[in-house]
């Protein structure tokens, strides 16, 4: 036995990190993300979006895809769709965060796409079984570089977007949020604890729409570093 051995049975796993737009990388530890928060994106969903509180899934912290990466088209679908979200990066934690204590728990945000396997979530919608496989599969969660909240500043507005391949196809503004990042960050840690390096999806805008392999999608949100990825 040496001084190098550890008590691990394989090789740990490498953590998971998204790039800063100053520098460094931001190690990542839960990649929660929140459903159906822009109405007009809920109705074309199918759902009624005045009555609900927010609602979480989650996708594994190594579905992280870098910009500029090639995502390779998954398996098992023949329905892969964007969603363009704002991320929210936690430096901090807590559990039943006051709304107006969240912002000090924020690291900073990025541009990130909530990439969904659209037949499979219809299937499991169904059946009233888990979106998991529909959501969380490899490479499923493309982020953007964080800025950090000090050069971001709040982003309670300022125009979200998607492009595929140059044309337009999902536009809101984050104002139109059903749930803002305060009262989410309230609801998400009456759930479960929110801990540093834990991130947050927001939601997607309407005009959610199939992509291709081959297809350029870009995401951008104002005042954040835009986030490309080519569908491999
Ligand atoms: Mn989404």
């Amino acid at each position: 036995m040496t001084s190098t051995t550890s008590a691990y049975v394989i090789e740990p796993p490498k953590i998971a990190a998204v790039a800063v737009a100053s520098g460094g990388l931001f190690p990542v530890r839960r990649v929660f993300c929140v459903g159906q928060n822009y109405s007009e994106h809920a109705r074309e969903m199918g759902s009624n979006p005045e009555v609900d509180p927010p609602f979480f899934f989650m996708k594994p912290a190594d579905a992280l895809m870098p910009d500029g990466a090639v995502v390779p088209y998954p398996p098992q679908t023949n329905d892969l769709q964007h969603e363009v979200e704002l991320v929210v990066a936690f430096s901090g934690g807590g559990r039943d965060v006051a709304p107006e204590d969240a912002e000090a728990l924020i690291f900073g945000y990025a541009v990130g796409l909530d990439l969904t396997r659209r037949d499979l979530q219809a299937a499991a919608k169904k059946k009233g079984r888990p979106w998991d496989m529909s959501k969380g599969f490899d490479h499923s969660a493309p982020c953007g570089a964080i800025l950090p909240r000090a050069a971001a500043g709040a982003m309670a507005s300022g125009a979200i977007r998607c492009r595929v391949n140059g044309a337009p196809r999902q536009s809101g503004d984050l104002a139109d949020m059903t749930w803002k990042i305060p009262q989410i960050v309230a609801f998400l840690s009456a759930l479960t604890e929110i801990c540093p390096g834990d991130l947050i999806y927001t939601g997607t805008p309407a005009g959610v729409g199939p992509i291709l392999r081959g297809d350029d999608v870009e995401a951008t949100i104002d005042g954040l570093p835009p986030l490309t990825v080519r569908i491999g």
